[in-house]
């Protein structure tokens, strides 16, 4: 018996991947408490209900979730379907979070702010190992915690549209013309989008099904306006191998943008390395600088940035975290999730100690351990928390016996076809479907091979920095 035992398991975030990591926790036995900053379980999940997910339910439903729910009664949805995000928020995750082995373990409108070790900075080291986490809220309450399952998720930390990975000049006075990745365009955000040019930024398929649905709208709007840009200088991953295509669907969903492209539905914008945004009589002019210092400009209405997510870990300043410098995932996983390298269904399974930090007892898991690498699936999170709380619990075969049970195909690529506002949490698709170490899912790595065009920086200002070490 530690001195830690006496206080709970923290999980931050009651998404598919915190809730799982609840049910895991109250399978083993294991006191904890779940911090979730929304009012609502699945909060971010609901942020994207009307996109229907490409992993049908059976992959999306924990194995431990599952066990208390069945005991419950639970109505099993029909598992080869392919649910919306807000069907799985309101048929799987509310429903969990409502069991009574969970909802008194749940604390709604919890924002953590920040994480440590109670009376111990990122410096000391003497006791570190033997002295509970001190986790604060935005609202100043603070409470200790022997492990901290960090399932924050990347939600509310999207890319920025800077073609240098910094936000472009003017981006942060421009929110009011900026969208999210993935607005509901033909139903709830509709009024935004018709009748207006819109500029959808990105390459994956977040961006090609945003792009689909204003096509869709300008059919009925016919001052609807859509402008596709993108850093690379040709869109052959996003429209993927169309006939050829080994998954049809795929091939469908890059079909049909191809479509709408060379129709002049949409008008494509490549090379397009976004410099400036200037608000200007309420719309938005977006600038271009090219290699050559040539600048172009297109003004809008609105801008949908597709860019893909970042992790935040601010929260976890405090402590020790040992970070890949390109992932920001721990290094242990970021080669196994390399977006050059792999796909969501070519991710070998991993667990405790591809998630372990020098800091013991911490763990992002789920969408954030990922760093920005758009890989993840919610099963290979199922996987993680299950590992990490065997390994809370002490049973470490348990906990290094990491598997996935995936299908070969048809869990990691959306079926537009069936649904106009499907999506992939993956990048864009290559053209074919080259062999990937582990499963073949259908979207493969290279998503960052695609040459870009040269960007340029400002001319130096008289008696500025020159480039040189030596001026007088
Ligand atoms: C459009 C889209 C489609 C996807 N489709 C699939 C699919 O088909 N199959 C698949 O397997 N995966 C899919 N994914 C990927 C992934 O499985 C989901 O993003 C999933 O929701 C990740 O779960 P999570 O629990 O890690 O994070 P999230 O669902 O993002 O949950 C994080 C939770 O933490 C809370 N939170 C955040 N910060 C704090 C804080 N500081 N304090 C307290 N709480 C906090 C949030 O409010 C939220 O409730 C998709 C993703 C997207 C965006």
């Amino acid at each position: 018996m530690s001195v830690l035992d006496e206080f709970p398991v923290v999980v931050i975030g009651a998404g598919p991947v915190g809730l799982a990591a609840a049910a895991h926790l109250r399978e083993r036995g294991l006191p904890f408490l779940v911090l979730e900053a929304d009012d609502t379980a699945g909060a971010a999940v609901r942020q994207w209900g009307h996109v229907r997910v490409f992993s049908p339910w059976r992959y999306n439903i924990d194995p431990a979730a599952r066990r208390l729910l069945d005991d419950a009664g639970w109505v099993v949805p029909d598992l080869d379907a392919l649910p919306t995000g807000a069907e799985l928020a309101a048929d799987y995750l509310q429903p969990l979070a409502a069991l009574p082995a969970l909802k008194p373990h749940l604390r709604y409108g919890a924002r953590v702010e920040a994480i440590s070790r109670l009376g111990l900075d990122r410096l000391r080291t003497a006791g570190r190992d033997t002295t509970p986490f001190l986790i604060r809220l935005t609202d100043g309450q603070e409470m200790l915690a022997r492990a901290v399952i960090d399932a924050s998720g990347t939600w509310r930390t999207p890319n920025v549209l800077g073609a240098s990975g910094l936000p472009a000049r003017g981006e942060t006075d421009a929110t009011a013309y900026l969208e999210h990745a993935l607005p509901d365009v033909l139903n709830a955000d509709r009024d935004r989008f018709a009748d207006r040019h819109t500029l959808v930024v990105g390459a994956g398929h977040s961006a090609a099904n945003t792009l689909l649905s204003l096509a869709d709208l300008a059919a009925e709007h016919p001052g609807t306006e859509v402008t596709w840009a993108i850093r690379t200088t040709s869109p052959a991953r996003t429209y993927g191998g169309g006939d050829a295509d080994a998954l049809p669907a795929r091939g469908a969903l890059g079909s049909r943008l191809r479509a709408h492209v060379d129709a002049g539905r949409i008008r494509l914008l490549t090379g397009f390395s976004i410099y400036a945004l200037t608000p200007t009589d309420g719309r938005v002019a977006v600038v271009v600088r090219h290699g050559d210092g040539s600048e172009e400009s297109l003004t809008v209405d609105r801008i949908v940035a597709a860019t893909g997510f970042r992790p935040d870990h601010s929260i976890a300043a405090e402590l020790r975290l040992d970070l890949d410098p390109v992932m920001g995932a721990t290094r242990a996983l970021a080669p196994l999730i390399d977006p050059n390298e792999h796909s969501c269904g070519t991710v070998p399974p991993h667990g405790v100690d591809e998630l372990a930090h020098p800091e013991i007892g911490y763990y992002a898991v789920g969408m954030k351990s990922y760093g920005r690498a758009p890989t993840f699936l919610m099963a290979t999170g199922y996987e993680q928390v299950r590992s990490v709380v065997a390994a809370l619990a002490g049973d470490w075969t348990a906990a290094r016996d990491v598997q996935l049970d995936l299908p070969e195909t048809g869990v990691c690529n959306s079926n537009p076809d069936d649904s106009a506002t499907g999506d992939s949490c993956c990048g864009p698709t290559p053209a074919t479907e080259p062999m990937g170490r582990g499963l073949a899912t259908g979207i493969t790595g290279g998503l960052l091979a695609a040459p870009l065009n040269l960007v340029t920086l400002d001319p130096a200002p008289a008696g500025g920095q020159t480039g040189g070490c030596c001026g007088s």
